[in-house]
């Protein structure tokens, strides 16, 4: 698929609803690459991708959004982090799960997340993090943001978010749309928004036809009108010298056991698995002037 990853806002001309949508194929692959990840795992830290792509479009320029998906199933947590600028990225903690297909014949990824909760964190820069939860409905994920949006934000909103993967493990296509009823909508409005997601195709038999990201808000929204459009990219923020920095937090005992056990400390970023090793002389030297020995 050669659709460009790209993530865009739109209204409807004097209706209160807004929408979201985006096309994460790339972003998807280069996770499911970096994580080894297979399909269910895949999927559901896709739609979780697409999600967080979304909502970062609300941020302001220095913030970061963080979405936690803590269920009780076999993939453990996902995490997914996103910014302003489009840069998203994820990992679940067991990247190895298999299922059998469910009923419809798809990846579970319901069954694969589990029950348990949904955590959404906005970092607003000097520590202030917004954290709002609520309880996870199916672990398909867009059912979850759905009830999320509801109960946390009290905007009625449809979610769709999909992945599709192909025999080989790779991603043939990812995206999603979010349409929200802002304050002052009608039923009328619910009416003719319920009517659209009745006969809408999923999002990757759409974006297997050729869709884009407009087109996937426009067949929600057919008056919707795109206000912007950024491109989104994989991109892990990981540095050697923040690691540094949260090693040296531990303080002197911790650092000194790490010495005594370890000979050093390797440290592996859960995003992007990349390792951070220091030597038993660099965990020495982040010790304390007064207090080194
Ligand atoms: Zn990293």
């Amino acid at each position: 698929m050669a659709v460009e990853d790209v993530v865009v806002r739109g209204v409807v001309p004097d209706r209160p609803i807004r929408a979201f949508a985006c096309t994460t194929t790339g972003v998807v692959n280069a996770l499911q690459q970096v994580h080894r990840s297979w399909p269910v795992a895949t999927a559901a830290l896709g739609r979780t991708v697409s999600v967080g792509a979304m909502m970062a479009m609300q941020l302001k320029a220095n913030e970061r959004l963080t979405l936690q998906v803590d269920g009780d199933g076999p993939l453990g947590r996902i995490v997914v982090d996103a910014d302003a600028a489009g840069h998203v990225r994820g990992y679940v903690q067991n990247p190895h799960v298999h299922l059998p297909l469910n009923a419809l014949g798809k990846l579970d990824v319901g069954g694969a997340v589990g029950r348990g909760m949904l955590y959404v964190m906005r970092d607003m820069g000097l520590r202030d993090v917004y954290r709002g939860s609520v309880e996870l409905q199916t672990g398909e994920i867009g059912d979850d943001f759905t009830y999320y949006f509801a109960v946390s934000e009290q905007t009625p909103s449809a979610v769709g978010a999909g992945v599709l993967v192909d025999t080989d493990h790779s991603v043939l296509a990812a995206g999603g749309f979010i349409v929200q009823l802002m304050p002052g909508h009608t039923e009328e409005d619910v009416a003719a928004l319920e009517a659209r997601l009745a006969g809408l195709a999923s999002v990757t038999d759409q974006m297997m036809a050729g869709a884009t990201a407009e087109d996937l808000m426009r067949r929600v929204l057919p008056e919707v009108r795109v206000l912007e459009r950024r491109p989104l990219e994989y991109r892990c923020t990981c540095e050697r010298e923040r690691i540094r920095l949260v090693l040296k937090s531990l303080g002197r005992a911790e650092l000194e056991s790490m010495i005594r056990e370890q000979g050093g400390a390797e440290v592996v970023c859960h995003f992007c698995n990349t390792r951070y090793a220091f030597t038993k002389e660099e965990l020495a030297a982040l010790m304390p002037e007064e207090e080194r020995g």
